[in-house]
């Protein structure tokens, strides 16, 4: 039938379309988390590197622009329209959908669809529990645009309670010291916190002034945090017994010497590889990722039943690797300017996407450090763009 004729010629590319700034879907009009500002962008999460301002107009859930707005101020787009979770919403001949991604309050996966054919750009996603967010939503597709900030198999977070309760194992065994948190201002320092509080922690926690703005806006939205005081009110030389998050840059500040003798950790994913922690002076690393391991990475993939998947911002050819070992068809995309959110881009060594030559992990249950070769460089889309013109023709 002319119908099924058509849908066998409907190809991924014939509805998002990989750019150098962005995905982008004509029939859709629409770029998604484009890197450039553009005429109409759907917005996956407010981390910096996704949620760019001056679009003109924005898709987002309520939660992303407001965050945007937070950050941006209120003139961060033209216009912005608000999306809940499992809405539909048609934009020229797709249907857009966000669903939960589990990355940070608000953080959505997009999905679009067109004649049967489903691609969904998850943005940033992690399967661990987060009791700040929605848990990540599982939907099948036909194409899973994936990131792979922690794309190696060496890779594992871990049990992210297990990381917390070294906080405060740490905090009864050192109560005439101060223990200060470096976290990411969104998401990560108000997970940090709510983890806290589920462990049983009932005491103040004191906030650094660059964490009050978002954190005061978790608080609005309904997540428990507790007792949470912005240090600035208090005289920090009497803050021993006592816990703080800051942001990561602010563990070596002078800020952070008025503490009495300061025990200093770090809220990263990054906390497994054993350098990252030493060459950022921390004491006491806390491995506590908003981004999928490799186990999650891979697991998500194979649930959501795609048979094909593109690879964004992180160690792409690991993960690329592994799908077609896996029977998947698969492309990097190396999209310029993802993987610089706060996270990342405090990192020595790891600012501005650049792909590390070595990697040393420190992992709980095995003898020791493992060294790996990151590989080969990233390919550039422009060259599978050109492949895959002519594969097209
Ligand atoms: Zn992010």
């Amino acid at each position: 039938m002319a119908t099924n004729t058509y849908l066998s010629k409907m190809r991924p590319e014939d509805i998002l379309l990989p750019t150098l700034s962005g995905v982008c879907c004509e029939r859709g009009g629409f770029y998604i988390d484009p890197t450039r500002p553009v005429a109409r962008a759907l917005i996956t999460h407010g981390h910096s590197d996704h949620a760019r301002a001056g679009h003109g107009a924005v898709l987002a859930t309520r939660e992303t622009l407001d965050l945007m707005r937070i950050r941006y101020g209120d003139d961060f787009a033209g216009t912005s329209q608000p999306v809940r979770y499992g809405e539909t919403v048609t934009l020229g001949d797709v249907a857009v959908t966000f669903h939960p991604a589990g990355h940070v309050l608000g953080s959505a996966q997009i999905a679009v669809a067109c004649n049967g054919l489903r691609v969904i750009a998850s943005g940033d996603y992690k399967d661990a529990a987060d009791p700040t967010c929605e848990p990540f939503a599982l939907v099948p597709c036909d194409v899973f645009i994936t990131e792979a900030t922690f794309g190696l198999p060496v890779f594992r977070h871990g049990d992210p309670a297990a990381e917390v309760a070294k906080l405060l194992h740490s905090a009864a065994l050192f109560p005439e010291r101060a223990h200060l948190v470096g976290a990411y201002s969104l998401g990560k320092a108000q997970r940090v916190i709510a983890m806290l509080r589920q462990a049983g922690y009932d005491a103040p926690i004191y906030l650094h002034g660059a964490l009050e703005s978002i954190t005061t806006y978790y608080r609005n939205r309904g997540i428990p945090l507790g007792d949470v005081r912005p240090v600035r009110l208090t005289d920090r030389s009497k803050l021993g017994d006592s816990i703080t998050i800051c942001p990561p840059s602010s563990l070596t500040d002078l800020w952070a010497r008025r503490f009495p003798d300061p025990i200093t950790c770090f809220a990263s994913g990054w906390m497994r590889v054993r350098a990252r922690a030493r060459q950022y002076g921390v004491a006491l690393p806390l491995v506590l990722s908003d981004h999928a391991d490799w186990k999650g990475l891979t697991a998500t993939i194979t649930a959501t039943g795609a048979s094909e998947i593109w690879v964004t911002h992180g160690q792409e050819d690991a993960l690329v690797h592994w799908a077609v070992m896996n029977g998947l068809k698969a492309r990097p995309l190396a999209i310029v300017g993802y993987g610089n959110e706060e996270e990342e881009a405090v990192i020595p060594g790891h600012a501005e996407g650049a792909s590390p030559e070595s990697i040393t992990t420190d992992h709980g249950d095995s003898e020791g450090a493992v060294v790996i070769d990151s590989g080969q460089p990233l390919r550039g889309f422009r060259h599978d763009s050109e492949a895959g013109g002519e594969r097209g023709k």
